[in-house]
């Protein structure tokens, strides 16, 4: 796109919004919001979305782990960016995150602090930052609700929530002493259409919906699940999420917040769901695997407070969700 389509098409009457790692699962979902919203977009990331077009008025593909590559995401011809929304990150599921604690240590720092540091140049007003509830520490089963402040005495269970405590800290740390709005949403579990399904990175329920896919068209009468069925989680799915960021970029709070739904089940209820909806029931071979905590519960007081509430039950989602990955694994093997 030419500069003077940019003038054009992100003129005055539209707030214009950069959005990081918009080739990624929630980013790419965010960016179709946002253009709901009526803002001009510019995604960044390293890569393209890999399952349907951005809806992005503009897509950079740029390494956000180097400085002068944050200044390019963040530069135009007219003005400023209105708002930024950082989600880039090198992540992945439990199986990724418990082995890569060095990618996830380095370039998640660096793209952190370069983007924060970069937007404050840029003299951007409003940033957006994508926490994760691995900054708290491992839980029980049946232990009371963790508040936002419950995240210290610091005692994440993975390098990965280090990191992103970390760089919660950094982005609060310029807002202290710069002029920008910093948010920050410490995501629960994610799920939803078009997320990683395969390849090592994919998060639980995708993993499942795939194996329970792939039990049901291989015609297979068993599968392999990490663990012991026993974990407690919750999900959010993507939709309901990134309607909490937009909730959220749009409040007074200053604080970190949680966001998640207060539906809990144990991983073999999911499973269970996962089956009921796939019309298949293969056998579950329990096998040793990085599951993760034992149990999450935490408090939502804050996010509902802002008027936010999930469209979408866990079932709802998954049905959703388990159509498309059922969808991708048919391609592959037709
Ligand atoms: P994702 O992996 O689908 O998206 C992240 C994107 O960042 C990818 O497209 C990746 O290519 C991009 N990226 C990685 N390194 C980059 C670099 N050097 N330069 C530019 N782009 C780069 O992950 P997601 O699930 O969409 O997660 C988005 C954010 O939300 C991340 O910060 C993640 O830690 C956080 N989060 C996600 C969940 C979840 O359940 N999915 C839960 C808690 C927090």
């Amino acid at each position: 796109m030419k500069e003077k389509d940019i003038l054009i098409k992100g003129g005055d009457q539209m707030k214009r919004a950069l959005v990081c790692g918009a080739g990624g699962f929630i980013a790419h979902h965010l960016v179709r919001k946002l253009k709901k919203e009526g803002y001009w977009v510019r995604g960044v990331d390293i890569k393209y979305p890999e399952f349907s077009p951005t809806q992005a008025d503009e897509f950079l593909i740029l390494d956000l782990r180097e400085y002068e590559n944050c200044r390019k995401a963040l530069s135009l011809p007219n003005g400023r960016f209105d708002e930024v929304y950082q989600l880039a990150a090198d992540m992945g599921g439990m199986g990724f995150i418990s082995w890569a604690d060095c990618e996830v240590l380095t370039n998640n720092v660096l793209i952190n602090i370069y983007m924060v540091k970069s937007a404050v140049e840029a003299g951007v007003p409003k940033y957006f930052y994508s926490s994760s509830v691995c900054v708290y520490r491992n839980m029980k089963p049946g232990e009371p609700k963790l508040k936002e402040e419950d995240a210290y005495p610091a005692l994440p269970d993975n390098e990965y929530g280090w990191e992103k405590l970390y760089s919660e800290r950094v982005a609060l740390a310029f807002a202290r002493r710069y002029n920008i709005d910093v948010k920050i949403g410490r995501f629960e579990n994610c799920f939803g259409p078009e997320g990683t399904w395969r390849g090592g990175r994919e998060k639980a329920p995708a993993a499942i919906c795939r194996k329970v896919a792939e039990a049901k068209l291989k015609n297979l009468d068993e599968i392999e699940v990490w663990g012991d069925g026993t974990a407690v989680r919750n999900y959010t799915y993507v939709e309901d999420l990134v309607d909490a960021i937009f909730i959220l970029m749009n409040s007074d709070v200053k604080e970190p917040i949680n966001i998640g739904t207060d539906e809990y089940i144990t991983v073999k209820e999911l499973v269970d769901m996962v089956c009921e909806i796939a019309g298949k029931k293969p056998k579950i071979k329990w096998i040793p695997g990085p599951v993760g905590v034992l149990a999450r519960n935490f408090s939502h007081e804050k996010i509902k407070n802002l008027g936010w509430t999930p469209k979408h039950t866990i079932k709802d989602g998954l049905a959703i969700t388990y159509r498309w990955i059922e969808e991708q694994v048919r391609k592959t093997i037709s």
